[in-house]
């Protein structure tokens, strides 16, 4: 079978009116390009491979922004509700030193708190991190324990770090608490999932 030939497409850059073959000869290559993008991308590859380029980059700024700003939105909304009034304004995050002076190596200090509900009713809130912050967490789980009147132990995660497992639903009430029993740990490094 024999291609038929292709009909002649008549085609003028929307810009210049130039063919497009001819747009980079024309006055002003520049503004042409978003329509030869668009509309003669065959012509000129090149610029089709550019613009993705940049879509591609301006799309992981994108995400790079949107995940910031839902941070901040949660962190906000938590700090609205949790510390109206309150002035601690959260520190520089600085290099900490662990009992016996080992620079703890860069890791994102970040206390994140989880909860989960086991056999329908029985509800355990977990802590993790707050050993990032230099914290003990035997003297953390004693303390939430108490605060809580409730059962708080140091168990080992599925990665096998260690992390503090509070019987009961104390998500909303322990941002609170760690920020005033810890000024170490900024409001901001809490993450309620
Ligand atoms: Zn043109």
């Amino acid at each position: 079978m024999t291609e038929k030939p292709q009909p002649v497409r008549v085609l003028y850059c929307g810009v210049c009116s130039l063919p497009p073959e001819y747009c980079e000869f024309g006055s002003d290559f520049e503004k042409c390009k978003p329509w030869l993008v668009k509309n003669a991308p065959d012509v000129y590859p090149d610029l089709l491979k550019d613009a993705n380029e940049n879509d591609l980059g301006k799309v992981s700024e994108r995400l790079q922004s949107v995940g910031i700003s839902i941070d901040g939105a949660a962190d906000g909304a938590a700090s609205s509700v949790q510390s109206a009034g309150e002035t601690s304004a959260s520190k520089p995050a600085e290099v900490k030193r662990l009992p016996g002076g080992k620079i703890k190596k860069k890791e994102k200090q970040e206390v994140v708190i989880e909860k989960i509900v086991r056999n329908k009713r029985k509800c355990i809130t977990i802590i993790k991190g707050l050993d990032l912050f230099g914290i003990k967490l035997s003297d953390a789980s004693k303390k939430l324990g108490k605060k809580f009147a409730t059962g708080a132990s140091v168990v080992k995660g599925p990665t096998d770090k260690e992390q503090i497992d509070v019987q009961g639903d104390i998500a909303y009430d322990v941002v609170e608490f760690i920020t005033d029993t810890w000024p170490d740990v900024p409001e901001s490094a809490i993450t309620l999932r």
